[in-house]
């Protein structure tokens, strides 16, 4: 039975102001890798995990949003996605024995980007957005808290933070002002974000990871008029599959394809999920004949 976790909008009507709270256990101990990294590159994976569902929060449609930091340190790879049904799945490669360094520190080939691929209904490849986040502060939520501010112009206050049971994440934003709507709404409090942000840095990422959700909202916001809303139901899963194993080897070419082959068997395992697609070369020669080959579902 999975465990699902909840991803809560949070709605501050007569502030302007909208955000999101997150909290992921069930997701983290169903990820099959997540016990085995070092204490710093597992909080921030469970960080980064906890930011891609905050950042679904703002997204509609069939929509997948990653966020990804590579660099030649010994963080090689970051990985983290949430896909429009809520599965969460992510990973780290590093160094052997090497712990994540502070992200101002991976050096000046590191890169952090927030991808969103989104669908419309019965489309079969859609649109991809990428933005360039860059490695400002030590932390995850720094860099994204002023890539939002500066290249989205959007004002947001976030706050990440995981150790190895959970990850938890709170994130507010300005909404984008309409004056007229302001003028008219007669109970609009015009220093609602300079406050409820005031608010927000009063919070320490560990506070964040001690407290529930209630406990921290209602530290932070008992004075405001708040509104939950639950969102997706978050856990862990794997878009991996035969299908897409298979196209993968038909992508390589058969040759190529046939280097794979081990003592007769070509192995692949699926790093988010541990699964083992094990292929002989009967079935390798299968997949490069025109008569076997079906019109399978190749996308990623
Ligand atoms: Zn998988």
């Amino acid at each position: 039975m999975p465990v699902f976790d909840q991803l809560t909008h949070l709605q501050f009507p007569q502030l302007g102001v909208k955000g999101a709270y997150v909290e992921l256990r069930g997701s983290l101990a169903e990820l099959p890798a997540y016990g085995n990294y070092r204490p710093l590159a597992q909080a921030l994976l469970g960080e980064a995990l906890a930011a891609a569902a905050l950042l679904h929060a703002n997204v509609k449609g069939k929509s997948r949003i990653s966020v990804q930091l590579q660099s030649r340190s010994a963080l090689r790879l970051l990985y983290a996605e949430c896909s429009e049904s809520g599965e969460v799945r992510g990973l780290i490669q590093s160094q052997p024995g090497s712990d994540a360094p502070p992200l101002n520190q991976l050096g000046a080939n590191a890169a952090l980007a927030i991808t969103l691929e989104s669908r419309s209904e019965g489309e079969r490849s859609g649109t991809r957005y990428q933005g360039l986040v860059p490695l400002v502060g030590e932390r995850l939520d720094q860099a994204l808290e002023h890539y939002f501010a500066s290249s989205e112009q959007l004002p947001t206050a976030l706050l990440l933070a995981a150790d190895a049971q959970c990850a938890r994440g709170l994130l507010i934003q300005k909404m984008p002002s309409n004056a007229a709507q302001q003028l008219l709404a007669e109970d609009f409090d015009a220093d609602g974000w300079n406050r409820t942000r005031l608010l927000m840095e009063t919070l320490t990422a560990a506070e964040l990871l001690a407290a529930d959700r209630d406990t921290v909202l209602r530290r932070l916001f008992h004075e405001e008029q708040l509104a939950l809303v639950d969102g997706l139901r978050l856990r862990f899963g794997c878009t991996c599959s035969q299908q897409r194993v298979e196209a993968m080897f038909r992508g390589l070419g058969r040759s190529e394809a046939m280097l794979a082959l081990e003592d007769g068997v070509a192995s692949v395992r699926c790093e988010f999920c541990d699964r083992l697609y094990r292929f002989d070369r009967v079935d390798l020669e299968a997949l490069f004949h025109p008569l076997s080959q079906p019109a399978s579902d190749v996308q990623q």
